[in-house]
């Protein structure tokens, strides 16, 4: 029986949960999201207006139990960021057997992917592109290339700036800077189908030959020549990366965390 770590349940989070969690081979959730239900959330949550106010993490709990009531869930409304929470949350990875990412924001995403590199343990991330217009699923095995190698060979820049460039997604090698833009429900369910799909297949030890795949939506101008394409890489682990290295006896712990922490200074911490 499997026991899955997941961070974020927000709109895209909550809607890979529904998919993957109603597979019975899942016997256990464990999730992790600080925040509570607002009403700007109402548009593209599951959840009712009613549910304002209350903590993501336990609306989750529910979501689940009135499916399967059979499921063991533990609804943590931590930060996964916080240092307080740091060796509780290593317990937790090492405890799952697979872990989801649906973090919205950069520094969550290389605490996880920290966090399961640590434990040995493989987990997927689900991304929205900005204003919809397409996603990206990747999937993290032990000894594979860590989220850092990922973003460094997609040539991502998540950034908030506005007036930024349009990004051509389907040929890395560029830099891309992102524009946040909010994306429609129907966008975050497909990535989320197609990230829970990923997830499922994981399960199975199926081994698909990709790290990350990327789908678009829309046809953009500059960015995806065509609507409704998929592009798969297999993304290598990259000979600079000093959170890859972790799996060699060559790089001191400390050295890791200097580069952790410097990532983490770049994105911003939040
Ligand atoms: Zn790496």
């Amino acid at each position: 029986m499997v026991t899955v770590f997941q961070v974020g349940v927000g709109s895209g989070g909550m809607a890979v949960l529904d998919a993957v969690a109603r597979d019975p081979r899942i016997a256990r959730v464990i999730l992790l999201d600080p925040d509570t239900y607002q009403t700007h959330n109402v548009e593209r949550h599951l959840f009712p207006r009613s549910d304002i106010g209350r903590a993501k993490v336990h609306l989750a709990k529910d979501w689940l139990a009135d499916r399967r009531d059979d499921l063991e869930v533990t609804a943590l409304p931590w930060d996964i960021d916080d240092p307080v929470r740091e060796l509780e949350l290593q317990q937790l990875a090492c405890g799952a057997d697979i872990g989801i990412c649906a973090a919205d924001n950069e520094p969550a995403k290389y605490r996880f992917d920290s966090l399961m590199r640590d434990a040995d343990r493989p987990w997927t991330l689900g991304e929205v592109l900005s204003g919809g217009i397409g996603g990206l699923v990747h999937r993290f095995v032990p000894g594979g290339p860590c989220y850092g190698c990922v973003a460094s060979y997609l040539k991502r820049d998540v950034t908030e700036a506005p007036a930024a460039p349009a990004p051509d997604y389907s040929a890395p090698g560029g830099p891309a800077p992102e524009l946040r833009v909010p994306a429609s429900r129907a966008a975050i369910a497909a990535v989320a189908g197609l990230h829970a799909l990923v997830t499922l297949d994981m399960l199975d030890g199926a081994e698909p030959g990709f790290t990350t795949m990327l789908v678009s939506w829309k046809r953009v101008e500059g960015v995806f020549a065509e609507a409704y394409r998929p592009h798969k890489f297999a993304v290598p682990r990259s000979a600079a990366c000093l959170h890859c290295q972790s799996f060699g006896p060559a790089v001191a712990r400390e050295e890791l965390d200097v580069a952790l922490d410097q990532a983490l200074e770049r994105l911003g911490r939040e």
